[in-house]
């Protein structure tokens, strides 16, 4: 279904919003005070229109409470993000996610009403760290604070052998739960299927468990 977004602030951040909103074709109201990266944005979102968005009466001409969520992603001016976070909230924006550049402005947010706090660079940091720190791991998507779903390149040494013999369920209370190899994907796999070098691993478990087998592997 098709969702009306606001972006406020079309930062290295807010522009790639944007672009991928649009990609999903979903519709954008883009709006930033600078006027270079409004024209930036201007021929990719919607509509992108120049605005200080600190002010109320400005908000509340754009129309905000028609959309359905509003993004605020101004990132170094604090007062300014932590003030139009407020207004977008009173204005009745069902759900704001916000830009935060540390624990304390994301705290901030939360308590001004952000309804989704998000750090994209703490966020990147501890997800690339953690894929430079393995072989195998190529990429997660985290459940909770505990438990991810990840996305292993098969380890040499189960090369041939079936997830029957590898009893990783059983060692490691890890679940594979797809296996691809090339473009197919093997979303059921059985207790006979075998794993071979260049497989990639769909395996949902804990981040303690993942590790441990990746370790044992390596
Ligand atoms: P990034 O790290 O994503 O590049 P920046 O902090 O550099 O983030 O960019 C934030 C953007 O927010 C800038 O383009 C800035 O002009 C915009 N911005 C800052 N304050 C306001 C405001 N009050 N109203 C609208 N846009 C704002």
């Amino acid at each position: 279904m098709k969702k009306q977004f606001l972006v406020i602030g079309l930062g290295r951040f807010g522009s790639s919003i944007t672009k991928t909103l649009i990609q999903n074709g979903h519709e954008v109201l883009a709006v930033d005070k600078n006027e270079q990266n409004v024209q930036d944005m201007a021929s990719i979102a919607t509509h992108a229109l120049q605005a200080d968005c600190t002010d109320e009466g400005v908000l509340r001409e754009l129309g905000v409470s028609n959309f359905t969520h509003g993004i605020v992603a101004i990132g170094d001016d604090l007062q300014a993000s932590i003030l139009t976070t407020v207004l977008l909230k009173e204005l009745n924006v069902p759900k704001v996610t916000a830009k935060a550049r540390n624990e304390m402005h994301g705290k901030v947010l939360s308590k001004v009403g952000a309804d989704h706090v998000v750090y994209p660079e703490r966020d990147m940091g501890i997800r690339l760290g953690n894929q430079l720190s393995s072989d195998t791991l190529i990429d997660y998507i985290e459940l909770s604070p505990d438990y991810n779903l990840a996305e292993i390149l098969a380890p040499p040494a189960m090369n041939g052998k079936s997830l029957k013999e590898l009893h990783i369920r059983a060692k490691y209370g890890c679940t594979i739960m797809a296996i691809k190899k090339g473009h197919h994907i093997n979303v059921s796999p059985k207790a006979d299927d075998a794993i071979h070098t260049g497989d990639i691993l769909l395996i949902i478990g804990s981040n303690e468990d993942i590790r441990q087998l990746e370790n044992d592997y390596e």
